[in-house]
């Protein structure tokens, strides 16, 4: 029978794989977790109208990109493309957004119906954070140093730079849009097929285009700058004069839009030169409308996502993966003979016992020395204890060292776990 594959653009993430994710995981808690951030888990799959009244039809991810279907009852449901919506939608829904100010964050699998490539897939990983109730440009440059902290705790410092832009609010844009689509429209026949269906849509994302005639069209249309109003302006100079004093260095890209519709002010986004076209590894922005849109009471919000396939991918290009990130073992135990077993499974638990930060593998399975040896070998471990009959008449294991030339040495089992406590 023909065997069953896992779906396009959906990723086993394999042992040898999920190591290297643990070391990311834990060194982007760990930074979130200086900063008081607290973590939320919200379901995977959420009301398609969620999507669709938060990052806006008119866009890539609800007009061609989501996993939607009909459940038993006729509801339509979609599996998450993103996560901002759904926090949003569950930190309204349990009143954590009243009258306070909250930082979150979460990680979890995404889906996109996408055509899968290097550092684009079907399922895949982000870590996203959102603050919500606070409304200066402190916030926004606290994300922004919170960031530049963790390039710095995974080595990536100098390897992603910072690009930003202000997009205004709603009012700035819709007299911007209109501008725009008078200038567009006098070259409508030299745009790509999806910018000129935006041209009536949602014309702002025709400046994300990434068709070279389109560009080219581009380079002379009005500004989104000069369209900016007062307060968005003031919002943006005190963001840059904040990551100046800050010492982040960033540039400014007037063409940043961001695909979702619920963006405005900030708008920012990571970029590495190392990963090619999926160079983005960070995208957020200030999105203060959302939680209004989503029938809440009015609460300013900034936020960001990262992808987490992306940095992985980075890190390991840049073999920025410290060498002792794996799960291999430090010490194989083997049982020689059916008697061993027993006192063997012991003599392992009593060191994990006394070493709680040692691997501790107990050989499983029978089989003789030579096998036994050569899979304490393939475990990675830096010492193998032979446990066999003569040992347990003694009280004693054999040591011996899997990794240099040292001899094997008896020591007594009561004595074993300090000596090895010296040795790992
Ligand atoms: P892109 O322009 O690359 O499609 P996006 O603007 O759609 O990105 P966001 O919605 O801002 O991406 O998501 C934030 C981050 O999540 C991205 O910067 C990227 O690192 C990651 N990401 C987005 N889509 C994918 C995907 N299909 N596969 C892997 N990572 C992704
Ligand atoms: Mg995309």
């Amino acid at each position: 029978m023909a065997k069953i594959k896992a779906i396009r653009g959906m990723n086993d993430i394999l042992p040898d794989q999920t190591a290297v994710w643990q070391y990311v995981e834990s060194r982007v808690r760990n930074v979130l977790g200086q900063y008081g951030y607290q973590e939320i888990r919200m379901p995977i799959v959420e009301h398609t109208e969620l999507f669709k009244r938060s990052i806006g039809e008119v866009t890539d991810i609800v007009e061609k990109e989501m996993y939607t279907f009909d459940d038993r009852n006729g509801d339509s449901l979609t599996l998450r493309p993103e996560g901002t919506a759904c926090c949003v939608r569950a930190a309204e829904e349990h009143g954590l957004l009243f009258n306070q100010t909250r930082r979150l964050w979460y990680t979890g699998p995404m889906f996109r119906h996408e055509r899968p490539q290097k550092g684009r897939y079907r399922q895949f990983h982000q870590v996203g954070v959102e603050c919500f109730g606070m409304s200066g440009p402190d916030i926004d440059a606290e994300l922004l140093i919170l960031t530049a902290r963790l390039w710095k705790a995974l080595g990536l410092e100098g390897h992603a730079r910072l690009e930003i832009n202000s997009i205004g609010t709603s009012e700035s844009r819709r007299v911007y849009r209109e501008a725009l689509v008078v200038y567009l429209e006098q070259y409508r026949d030299r745009l790509d097929e999806d910018s000129k269906r935006r041209l009536s849509t949602n014309p702002l994302r025709i400046l994300d285009s990434k068709d070279p005639e389109t560009r080219q069209v581009l380079s002379d249309a009005p500004v989104l700058d000069d369209y900016l109003d007062e307060e968005s302006r003031t919002h943006f100079e005190q963001l840059k004069a904040l990551l100046d004093a800050a010492g982040i260095d960033y540039t400014i890209n007037p063409a940043l839009v961001r695909g979702l519709d619920y963006y405005g002010k900030t708008v920012f986004e990571w970029i590495t030169d190392s990963l090619g076209a999926q160079g983005t590894i960070c995208a957020g922005g200030r999105y203060d409308g959302l939680v209004e849109q989503l029938g809440g009471k009015p609460t300013d919000a900034v936020g960001f996502a990262m992808g987490l396939e992306r940095l992985i991918l980075l890190l390991e290009t840049l073999e920025l993966i410290p060498a002792d990130v794996n799960n291999a073992a430090d010490v194989y135990v083997t049982a020689m003979g059916d008697q061993a077993v027993a006192p063997a499974l012991a003599i392992a638990e009593k060191l994990r016992a006394a070493l709680p930060k040692a691997v501790v593998v107990s050989h499983c399975g029978g089989g003789s020395f030579k096998s036994q040896m050569k899979k304490a070998d393939r475990s990675g471990a830096r010492y193998a204890l032979i446990v066999g009959e003569q040992e347990i008449a003694d009280g004693t294991v054999g040591l011996k060292p899997l990794r240099d030339d040292e001899p094997q040495q008896e020591v007594g089992q009561d004595e074993l776990a300090s000596v090895l406590a010296n040795k790992l």
